[in-house]
């Protein structure tokens, strides 16, 4: 599969870890838009967006969502940030394995987009 995010997880694309187990990886988003952004991602690709979790799959989002204070506190961003997760072309994704952005490091905008 043609997949940035499969590639990163293979090491056939490098990135910057801040946080790695079996099930999980979290990156350096490669542009980011907060002091803090960080692209946390299963390592299956099972999923493309948030518009395929169901009740039989949805056991590595709640891991993922398990583990997002302790990465948020590696990044030094425990006290704020915000998770999103862009769902389809019209929610602008653009790699099509589910991930989470944690953005954080300073004081967020109100304003969602
Ligand atoms: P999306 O727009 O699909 O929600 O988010 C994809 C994110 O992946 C974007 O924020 C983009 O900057 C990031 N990204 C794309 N390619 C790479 C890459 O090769 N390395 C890293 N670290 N981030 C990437
Ligand atoms: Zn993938």
């Amino acid at each position: 599969m043609d997949c940035i995010f499969c590639k990163i997880v293979s090491g056939d694309i490098p990135s910057n870890k801040v946080y790695e187990d079996d099930k999980i990886l979290a990156f350096k988003d490669i542009n980011p838009q907060a002091p803090v952004h960080v692209v946390i991602i299963p390592k299956e690709h099972i999923l493309t967006c948030a518009n395929d979790i169901n009740e039989d799959n949805s056991a590595i989002v709640g891991y993922i969502f398990t583990k997002i204070p302790e990465i948020a506190k590696l990044c030094g961003t425990e006290d704020g940030y915000r998770i999103v997760n862009n769902c389809g072309e019209k929610g602008a994704q653009t790699v099509f394995h589910i991930h989470f952005h944690l953005l954080g490091g300073a004081q967020l905008s109100e304003r969602l987009n």
